[in-house]
């Protein structure tokens, strides 16, 4: 183990420590992961167990992945590890992996509903509009073909009758992200309380994502 790969192992603990004190989680549903550096092949990635209460997680607690292979006999990796594995697979410049039962952003997935551009901060997930894939059954093959493309051009999505997903460049942008989805959430499930809000045009929020483009620079 490089003193990196331990660094990270206190990182993920730390960010799905953070992911419920901050309010976006509960108990041990939701995981998290990091992407490890390889030189070519399958990915590898460090991501929480399961069956382990966040509090009581030790840095030798998180499973280091090899594609399909944890590469140690226990304890086992999150059940939904199988969509961590695609992301990587599929999205190189992903190097994080945030899910969780957020209970705004979970409450419009149980009507199956995404998030429209309600409010220019739905161009933080890439796009204008955050989607929310169909349900299938976790750590299904199904639910990570689901979630994989209600991600294209995102990097975040709702998982209907379940929760959400947020990527990003390191684990601080991805929990920065799942907790922006959540607030917007929140948001726009307050704003359907009381009417049905005006969604921005495509060109305005095309406008928003060349502007953010130039802010990260
Ligand atoms: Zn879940």
């Amino acid at each position: 183990v490089t003193d990196t790969e331990q660094h990270l192992r206190q990182a993920v603990i730390d960010t799905a420590l953070a992911m419920n004190a901050q309010g976006i989680n509960q108990g041990k549903s939701g995981n998290v992961s990091v992407r490890l550096a390889s030189a070519e092949g399958e990915p590898r990635f460090l991501i929480t167990p399961t069956a382990i209460a966040y509090d009581r997680l030790r840095a030798q607690d998180i499973v280091a992945m090899h594609g399909m292979t944890p590469t140690q006999p226990a304890p086992r990796p999150s059940s939904e590890w199988r969509f961590h594995l695609d992301i990587y697979r599929a999205r190189p410049e992903v190097a994080a992996v945030v899910h969780t039962h957020a209970a705004f952003a979970t409450s419009l997935a149980c009507l199956a509903r995404g998030i429209p551009a309600f409010h220019y901060m739905v161009a933080m997930a890439g796009g204008n509009d955050i989607r929310c894939a169909p349900y299938a059954t976790f750590g299904t093959q199904t639910l990570s073909d689901y979630a994989l493309a209600a991600l294209a051009g995102r990097q975040a999505c709702l998982l209907a009758q379940h929760g959400m997903i947020a990527v990003g460049r390191s684990l601080s942008a991805a929990l920065a992200l799942a907790v922006e989805v959540e607030a917007l959430a929140r948001m726009y499930w307050q704003a359907l309380q009381i009417g049905e809000p005006k969604i921005l045009p495509d060109e305005e929020m095309a406008r928003v994502l060349e502007k953010m483009a130039d802010y990260r620079g």
